[in-house]
């Protein structure tokens, strides 16, 4: 157990923040949803119904919560309706859904107003720079499309395996196309094709100079909201960069023992961690914001 990351409980913090909060952004796998990607088992993988019940605790205190998360909008916008939440931010941060029923906004980044072929999604166009083949080239069984979840996307690509961020971004640099590679953590694939990987982590492409973090401060812009109103939550690296938006950003317990993460988090101090693991943390989570907004 790392401890650098200090408690939600212990952080100096943690009191304003939760009390001004008024909206959360919350990460999916491994934060609201358990290994699977079952919302109603616990941190062990057993059958569950707390942070089922914390979602109701949170919805029934009239909070907004807003997923922001890898998968793609057709995901999102099925869990946010079973969860009774309306606009979500997908595919980390490039297609973002104001409202339920709203058309998708697709953010592409640095990439200038030509990057697209009349049209063409920013997904098909990271595969017509060569972007997959590149990797497959350079890393050859360590990446892999992460079926199925590398279908029905519209803006980045989802990848599995095990390779060195720095020499993958080295490769995809010497395409035309600006492309960011992002480790989106440790994932738990029933089978894969990988040779020789212990450690299986999920990997996206997408348009250089796209966040989740970028996506949440337009997301804010728009519904007039400041950053002292926000809280995110999440479990990976790229998820501590809401930190930069929000007056306190939660990690869940399982990712306090990821290196990546606390090296991410020392560079903010607004990012405090649950005990609890996934699901658990989120609703360990709930209880103290939801306790704080009725102090
Ligand atoms: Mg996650």
């Amino acid at each position: 157990m790392n401890h650098s990351i200090p408690h939600l409980s212990a952080h100096p913090l943690a009191p304003s923040a939760l009390a001004a909060a008024e909206i959360l952004y919350t990460d999916l796998d491994g934060t609201l949803l358990g290994l699977g990607g079952s919302l109603l088992v616990d941190a062990d993988t057993q059958p569950s119904l707390t942070t089922a019940a914390a979602i109701v605790d949170v919805n029934r205190a009239g909070l907004t919560v807003v997923v922001c998360s890898g998968r793609n909008r057709i995901q999102i916008a099925e869990i946010a309706r079973l969860c009774g939440w309306r606009g979500f931010i997908a595919e980390l941060g490039c297609v973002v859904v104001p409202d339920r029923g709203d058309d998708p906004i697709f953010r592409t980044g640095v990439w200038g107003a030509d990057a697209l072929r009349a049209g063409e999604t920013p997904f098909q166009a990271i595969e017509r720079a060569g972007a997959l083949d590149a990797l497959r080239q350079a890393f050859p069984g360590k990446i892999e499309n992460h079926a199925p979840y590398h279908l029905n996307r519209e803006a980045t690509h989802v990848l599995r395996g095990s390779l060195d961020v720095v020499a993958g971004q080295a490769v995809l640099d010497e395409l035309d196309l600006a492309i960011c590679l992002v480790d989106n953590g440790i994932i738990h694939p029933l089978s894969t094709t990988l040779t020789d990987v212990s450690e299986v982590h999920a990997y996206h492409l997408m348009p250089a100079g796209v966040s989740k973090a970028g996506a949440l401060a337009e997301d804010l812009a728009r519904r007039g909201l400041a950053r002292a109103n926000v809280l995110s939550i999440g479990d990976s690296a790229s998820d501590v960069k809401m930190a930069e938006e929000t007056a306190l950003c939660v990690v869940v317990g399982q990712a306090t023992e990821d290196a990546r993460v606390c090296e991410a988090a020392a560079a903010y101090d607004n990012v405090a961690a649950t005990t609890g693991r996934r699901g658990d943390g989120w609703a360990e989570f709930a209880a103290a914001w939801i306790a704080a907004r009725q102090g």
